[in-house]
């Protein structure tokens, strides 16, 4: 499956975490080279992201403190789940109108991504 444009939704192609992992996944397996282990194949061909799915096999201590919804929910907000494509592979542009509407988005979140930060024992 063929990678979309930076910006443009995401399609699942999961290109992104084969090569690298996201600062999430970096907090939690310690180390960046993908593929990361909670990527997932799905039937219809896709790869989605683990720790939103299933948590609970990956990092069943942090489910059982923080209960599945805020497990997941915290993974989507760190993620940026829904913002598009935010990969980019071999020089390809910065599509700037996604990158500008992206950090917009994210001061309107910051209290949420704190709280999922701590869902995740992240400090800072
Ligand atoms: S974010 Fe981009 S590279 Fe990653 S799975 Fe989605 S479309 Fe593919
Ligand atoms: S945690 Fe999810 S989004 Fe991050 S690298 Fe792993 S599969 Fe991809």
């Amino acid at each position: 499956m063929d990678k979309p444009p930076h910006g443009l939704p995401c399609n699942g192609c999961g290109k992104c975490c084969e090569t690298i992992l996201c600062p999430l996944a970096f907090t939690q397996y310690h180390y960046w080279q993908g593929p990361c282990p909670a990527l997932t194949p799905t039937e219809d061909g896709k790869k989605i992201c683990g720790l939103i799915t299933d948590p609970e096999l990956y990092f069943p201590a942090r489910v059982r403190r923080w209960g599945l919804f805020k497990v997941k929910q915290a993974t989507s907000i760190l993620i940026g789940s829904g913002m598009g494509c935010d990969a980019r592979v071999e020089g390809e542009p910065i599509n700037t109108e996604f990158k500008a509407r992206a950090i917009k988005y994210y001061e309107t979140i910051k209290a949420e991504i704190r709280q999922a930060k701590i869902v995740w024992g992240i400090k800072n």
